[in-house]
């Protein structure tokens, strides 16, 4: 089975090469004004943020890759393979896009969905079924979130008929990794309406490996602690590093796992990181020579299910033979956990249910994503325990003296995105950058002007004691579908 390496990631990345990448130094002479662990979209945005503003910075990366969760691999199949985020949700605001070096690379997503009811599509009259049933679970949890925060599946309407398990499947595991069981009503009425997606042609991941470009990243640098009694110390695999603050963007699976210590203990602190378990969503990827689908680029396909061992289909991804059969929640993680040979299997025997037995023959290279195994991510993305509501917030709170968190778990609306890691990556930077004050060396000339903090940074003494940072102006508009003043 292919592997990902860091050339074939390298490669992806150096499909928008538009200047050479830097080799990644630890600066010299005298401590770090932060130090930022984590190399995925929420480490790139503040880091972008703080050299902008001349400061002195390094980012550590555990993995030998950046991109995170959003990474694509170039290898395993010879053309753009995202093995996580792919969708660019809410493109006319979405940060990445404003800024992306080759804006041709961009291209609309269709929103039409199709739904295969065995070896047939579903008629018009079956989709508007389909989406009516949507429709009405998804009010009805809105309902629901406006009075108490349960579990979505408290909330789901009884009506709707043999679309139920289809339902469930599009609204919990599809859309956010979780069965609808374990899904906080009030986060899912709380976040974005994704009424618009785009897709980047050589990978969102190459998109995001671009925007790195020119960063001071360490790679393969795993941190293991962060010591706030004295000087804020992080301790790495590869020495310790001293910086005035910290922002750490490590996924809540790997910090509430342990992966990440904190001393002294953030007893108090830690339970947000516990209350927002990661999710499960992997890829199961298939070359299928010849379109045997019979699908258009980018299609994507749900099936009228009666259970949740189901899948969405999503193929002829950028006009090339991948097809992605993409499984989650629970029965996700069930058939994760049986490896990837199990998985593929599954992909080929429920695609030859549904298009007939030939699918089989058309089969190319393969490959399927176990995020729930990869030790720095330990998941797919956040969504809240029912019952704990305002722990996103907390998350947006500094976490430990001269300690800020960033990163898709810590953003209120646009939770489990690429675009929210990196607006929640912009803000902690410029909590961070009103926390140190004014630069009093003259800045790098490197600061890349899109960047620069909307604040006007004070006083370092004055700022010594800023208990929390305000959320800065949205760039990234999504539209809740419960705003907070109605709560
Ligand atoms: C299969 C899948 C599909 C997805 N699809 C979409 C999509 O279509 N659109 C979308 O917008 N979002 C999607 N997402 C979600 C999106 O990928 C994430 O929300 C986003 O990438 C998270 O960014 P982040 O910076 O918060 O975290 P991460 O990307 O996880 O970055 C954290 C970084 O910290 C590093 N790290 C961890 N521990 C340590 C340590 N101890 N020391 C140093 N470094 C450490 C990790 O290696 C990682 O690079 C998907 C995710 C998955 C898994």
């Amino acid at each position: 089975m292919p592997s990902l390496s860091r050339r074939s990631l390298l490669m992806a990345s150096a499909a928008f090469a538009a200047r050479p990448a830097l080799a990644a130094v630890t600066p010299s002479g005298g401590p770090l004004d932060v130090v930022i662990i984590g190399a995925g979209a929420a480490g790139i945005a503040a880091a972008r943020r703080l050299a902008a503003a001349g400061r002195r910075y390094l980012v550590i990366e555990a993995t030998d890759h950046v991109g995170g969760r959003c990474v694509t691999d170039m290898t395993s199949f010879g053309v753009p393979f995202d093995r996580g985020a792919r969708w660019i949700y809410l493109p006319d605001s979405n940060p990445l896009i404003k800024i992306a070096p080759r804006r041709g690379d961009i291209y609309s997503a269709s929103l039409s969905r199709k739904v295969r009811i065995g070896r047939r599509y579903a008629r018009e009259g079956e989709l508007e079924d389909f989406l009516s049933a949507q429709v009405r679970a998804t009010r009805a949890v809105d309902d629901a979130a406006r009075k108490a925060d349960i579990a979505c599946a408290q909330a789901m309407p009884a009506d709707l008929g043999d679309w139920r398990a289809t339902v469930e499947f599009v609204l919990g595991p599809y859309n956010y990794g979780k069965d609808l069981a374990q899904l906080s009503s009030f986060d899912f009425a709380k976040a974005a309406e994704r009424r618009s997606a785009a897709f980047c042609k050589p990978g969102f991941g190459a998109l995001l490996a671009a925007l790195a470009q020119g960063l001071a990243i360490q790679l393969s640098t795993p941190a293991t602690s962060i010591d706030t009694r004295r000087a804020l110390t992080v301790e790495t695999a590869k020495g310790s590093i001293i910086a005035t603050v910290a922002i750490v963007t490590v996924p809540t699976n790997v910090i509430a796992s342990g992966g990440l210590k904190f001393v002294p203990d953030l007893a108090r602190r830690i339970d947000p990181f516990a209350r927002l378990p990661l999710g499960s969503y992997d890829r199961i990827a298939l070359e299928l020579v010849g379109n045997p689908l019979g699908l258009e680029s980018d299609d994507l396909v749900f099936e009228k299910s009666n259970n949740t061992h189901t899948a969405a289909i999503l193929a002829n991804v950028g006009a090339t033979p991948l097809c992605f059969v993409d499984v989650a929640g629970t029965f996700g993680r069930d058939l994760a956990e049986q490896g990837q040979a199990a998985m593929i299997d599954f992909a080929a025997e429920w695609l030859s249910g549904l298009y007939g037995a030939d699918v089989k023959k058309s089969i190319g290279r393969k490959y399927a994503t176990r995020w729930n195994a990869e030790p720095y991510a330990l998941g797919a993305w956040s969504a809240t325990v029912p019952g704990s509501q305002s722990v996103r917030r907390q998350l947006l709170d500094r976490i430990a003296d001269d300690v800020w968190y960033a990163g898709e778990a810590a953003h209120e609306t646009l939770w489990g995105t690429v675009g929210g890691a990196w607006e929640s990556g912009e803000r902690a930077a410029d909590a961070v950058l009103r926390r140190l004050g004014p630069v009093k060396a003259p800045a790098p000339a490197a600061a890349e002007s899109e960047a620069k903090p909307k604040h006007k940074a004070k006083p370092a003494q004055a700022e010594r004691r800023v208990p929390r940072y305000e959320a800065a102006p949205r760039t990234y508009e999504g539209t809740p579908r419960i705003m907070r003043e109605e709560r």
